[in-house]
């Protein structure tokens, strides 16, 4: 060690100075599409690690081939310093609204408005008939109205937005009765019980986890009551002994009391999933038809559309939502707006199950995403040969977000490994590729699920897994 210890200096003097490295043509390359700052700042990290990584060395052997790979230490801090930090990934997990990736997929036509809409200006709250100030809500007001058969809505950035800036226009400094039994907490920390603290409501729970009852509800309401509200489970579901009260008996209720009902339907089904073999997800419409006064739903979830919070129902409340300064600082933003209007026009077309990224997906029969697999599996053959194991499996995908907790979506996916590497590592290296895919590693496997692969995405996995099996 001592010898170590007394060359490290001359060692380390070795190491390359910025404007040195800033010369390599690899490195300029970079310089070329990146701001040179971040260029920069990605050489003098390489240097900073190869440095520390000197100073932990326990052998002059190691010190040389850390200064014999100095280049590819800085290049690699170059390209990690200079990636775009947002970016593409591909999901292979098979969970369709994977929260953490982003959620609901957009159709083109959505990008292309977003584009157009953004590039330059836009009547965003302008209205070219009169040439007076406009209301942004009006682009997708007549679209939600004709969709979901109710007499207003409007939108705001995302739905726990929409929950708060309702308890808050109806029930700040007043209660709102809630069952015990949806009392949830969705990713990402959207509780409704600390939701209600901050609306300024109180929140009065009736029922047990697993049964409540009409009279419940009766029973606590007094002068106070602003709001019943309803909230759908979501990502849970109460089996076994259980009882719950209907949109239906609520809505009675309240009108017998002169208390509004709302719902927050969360996932924001607007087609019959019944139709597609997913029972207990209720479409919209149908808490419109019994009547409730305000219903509240994501815009990423099942509507398969840009984040948003979508709110609609009877005109007097849903004005009153919009007229709260609350309101101001929940707005939705003019991209979203765009790419909002262009999915809810895919509902007025033809077959929007086979248009909406979203509604594709999770409605693809499983045979037809085995064959996407088949497809995979053999163009993963043809590429790698004999280095790696691959076979075609069957595996269950998922909603996800929220949505059809307890379904198994039946799919196909291939199990990869390969040999001389464990595949926990290699489902590391893959979240590092260009673009970075996300597996999942089951039985010491990498699984790719078909089912949420997008068009062309096969070459782009063939892409990535060069990048660390060549
Ligand atoms: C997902 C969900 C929310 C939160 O919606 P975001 O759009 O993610 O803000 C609120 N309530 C319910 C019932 C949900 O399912």
């Amino acid at each position: 060690m001592d010898k170590i210890d007394s060359k490290i200096n001359n060692y380390l003097r070795k190491l390359p100075k910025v404007d040195e490295v800033l010369d390599n043509p690899s490195v300029k390359k970079y310089l070329e599409s990146n701001p040179r700052e971040l260029v920069v700042d990605g050489i003098r990290t390489g240097i900073e690690k190869a440095r520390k990584l000197i100073l932990s060395s326990k052998s002059i052997a190691e010190v040389e081939s850390i200064l014999n790979s100095i280049e590819e230490i800085v290049i690699q801090a170059v390209k990690k310093n200079c990636d775009y930090h947002l970016k593409p990934v591909i999901n292979a997990t098979g969970i369709v609204l994977h929260t953490n990736l982003g959620r609901a997929p957009l159709h083109p036509s959505a990008i292309e408005r977003i584009k157009e809409v953004s590039i330059g200006y836009s009547n965003l709250e302008y209205e070219l008939d009169t040439g007076k100030r406009g209301s942004r809500y009006s682009h997708v007001e007549e679209l939600l109205k004709k969709l979901c058969g109710v007499e207003s809505a409007f939108v705001v950035n995302n739905n726990a937005s929409a929950v708060l800036l309702a308890l808050n226009t109806f029930a700040s400094g007043k209660e709102v009765i809630v069952s015990r039994g949806e009392m949830i907490e969705i990713g990402g920390s959207f509780r409704i019980p600390e939701i209600m603290k901050i609306s300024g409501a109180t929140l009065v729970e009736v029922g047990t986890t697993n049964k409540t009852h009409l009279k419940d509800y009766e029973d606590v309401i007094s002068e106070n009551t602003a709001l019943i509200l309803k909230v759908h489970p979501s990502n849970y579901r109460i089996v076994g002994f259980t009882k719950e009260v209907t949109l239906e008996e609520l809505v009675d209720l309240g009108r017998k009391h002169n208390v509004p009902v709302m719902y927050d339907a969360g996932s924001g089904a607007l087609l019959d999933f019944n139709q597609k073999g997913f029972k207990e997800e209720p479409a919209i419409q149908k808490a419109v038809k019994a009547g409730v006064d305000v219903i509240t739903f994501s815009g990423d979830k099942l509507l398969g559309g840009p984040q948003a919070g979508i709110i609609v129902g009877r005109k007097e409340f849903v004005e009153k939502m919009k007229r709260n300064h609350l309101n101001r600082a929940l707005r939705i933003d003019k991209l979203t707006l765009a790419a909002l209007e262009a999915t809810l026009r895919l509902y007025l077309e033809e077959d929007p199950w086979q248009t909406i990224p979203v509604l594709r997906m999770l409605s693809m029969p499983a045979e037809e995403v085995k064959k996407k697999a088949r497809k995979l599996k053999k163009i993963l053959k043809n590429e790698f040969g004999n280095r790696i194991e691959v076979e075609l499996i069957a595996t269950v995908a998922r909603s996800g977000g929220g949505a059809l907790p307890d379904i198994d979506i039946p799919s196909y996916g291939v199990a990869l490994s390969v040999p001389g590497k464990s595949s926990v590592c290699i489902e590391q290296s893959l979240r590092h590729t260009d673009p970075p895919v996300i597996v999942l590693v089951q039985d010491e496997k990498i699984i790719m699920d078909a089912r949420t692969l997008l068009d062309g995405e096969e070459k782009k996995i063939i892409s990535a897994l060069k990048q660390i099996v060549l």
